[in-house]
């Protein structure tokens, strides 16, 4: 045994190399994605999403039973609404997938739901900073004809 041997990945695991059934394939086209490859287990996918062209690694089952979410698309979607009431999405909280890190127009960064942002976006809500008390909200079309 050489010394390089010990640097060696382990052997990939014997479902990576099982053909991906056809009809995965096309359930995966129906929703919206492309099935690139098999992920680390037999039960993990790689989903391609034909939105935004990015990859995402999802379950059979969710895939099968359920419609699978391109989280690419979704922080795209974050994004765009913190964009619209003019803050801007800094990072995801890591200890909580429901919140994010957002800079508002104070410089201030705060921490909020997604969803509370979707409805601030929508015109629900008005938000403000616990730092300065400035407050947010979504700023009224000028025109109709605008975009
Ligand atoms: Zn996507
Ligand atoms: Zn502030």
């Amino acid at each position: 045994m050489t010394q390089s041997d010990h640097n060696i990945s382990p052997a990939v695991p014997l479902a990576v190399t099982i053909p991906i059934p056809a009809h995965w394939q096309k359930t995966a086209r129906g929703k919206g994605f492309s099935l690139t490859r098999r992920g680390a287990d037999r039960y993990q996918i790689m989903l391609e999403c034909h939105h935004c062209g990015r990859e995402h690694r999802s379950k059979r089952n969710v895939l099968m039973d359920h419609t699978p979410l391109c989280p690419h698309c979704i922080e795209q979607r974050w994004r765009e609404d913190a964009r619209s009431v003019g803050l801007e999405l800094l990072h995801r909280d890591p200890d909580d997938h429901r919140h994010g890190f957002y800079r508002a127009a104070c410089g201030h960064s705060v921490r909020r739901q997604f969803g509370r942002i979707r409805q601030i976006a929508r015109g629900k809500h008005a938000l403000r900073c616990e730092i300065c008390h400035c407050v947010w909200e979504k700023p009224r079309p000028r025109s109709p004809a605008g975009n």
